[in-house]
């Protein structure tokens, strides 16, 4: 059953054009707190958390290694002297942030489990390859990081970010049973299942965009294809976009539908 103070949502102030009204950190419990992604490093968001949880943080998690998701960990975990868990950094880029590094590693399956409630880890890569969701048990609430966003669409940036690895994982979340999600950014969703199912046929729908523009005008640039595929999208958004473009073309490329010409960087339809 849920009860409404078990979980608490307190965004930071770090609202953008990726991060939608900010990113979120949950505080789970009543005296043997758990923090889950203390976002980025601002002085006022952490003194807040630090305020909120009233000395009795014992753990703190982030479900993954984006700099606005996890460099608060490093310097919160030194002043309470509590352990940071998550996953190893796979592959280095610019969106990475390195100061992150878990006393315990977790691996999916983990059951973390204080008096009060039980969560269970849930591996979901794609959006980034460490990426953790978090399911406390008797809460029913999936802690879902930036897999599942309320409000604005997850980028999935390659090579760290994988859109089969995304769909493989979204699908995950099917066979669990829960019935809100705690989303990285934006308010609670208390429909679990139509956000997942949403979200999926929404890749799937741009995928198909992918392959019917691709056909109209390849051999074509991804900044051609660009234009084309996302024309129902913000122009400044377009950039942001590039991303999960090409993550659709790698997936594409590994389906054997599209072929990569590296001669004069331009994708074409596998005849
Ligand atoms: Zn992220």
């Amino acid at each position: 059953m849920i009860s409404e103070q078990m979980i608490k949502r307190i965004p930071a102030s770090n609202s953008s054009i990726f991060t939608g009204p900010g990113t979120n950190s949950y505080l789970i419990g009543k005296d043997d707190l758990t923090l889950v992604d203390p976002g980025p490093k601002i002085k006022k968001h952490l003194e807040n958390l630090e305020k909120l949880a009233e000395g009795k943080i014992k753990r703190i998690l982030v479900t993954h290694t984006h700099r606005d998701h996890s460099p608060g960990a490093k310097v919160l975990g030194e002043r309470l002297g509590v352990p940071l868990m998550g996953r190893l950094l796979k592959k280095d880029d610019s969106l990475q942030d390195k100061t992150f590094q878990p006393d315990q590693v977790l691996s999916h399956g983990d059951l973390i489990k204080t008096n009060e409630y039980t969560i269970e880890v849930v591996h979901t890569p794609g959006h980034a390859s460490n990426h953790l969701c978090y399911l406390v048990q008797e809460e029913e609430t999936m802690l879902t990081g930036d897999h599942i966003m309320n409000g604005s669409t997850v980028v999935i940036a390659p090579p760290d970010g994988d859109m089969q690895d995304y769909l493989d994982s979204l699908e995950l979340l099917r066979e669990y049973q829960f019935s809100r999600i705690g989303p990285g950014h934006g308010d609670f969703l208390n429909n679990p299942m139509e956000a997942v199912n949403w979200i999926i046929d929404h890749r799937i729908g741009r995928e198909n965009k992918v392959l019917e523009k691709l056909s109209l005008i390849s051999p074509a640039t991804i900044e051609a294809l660009v234009k084309e595929v996302y024309d129902d999208v913000d122009k400044n958004l377009h950039p942001i976009a590039l991303w999960s473009l090409e993550a659709h073309l790698l997936k594409l490329k590994n389906d054997g539908r599209a072929l990569f010409d590296s001669s004069d960087n331009t994708w074409v339809i596998k005849p």
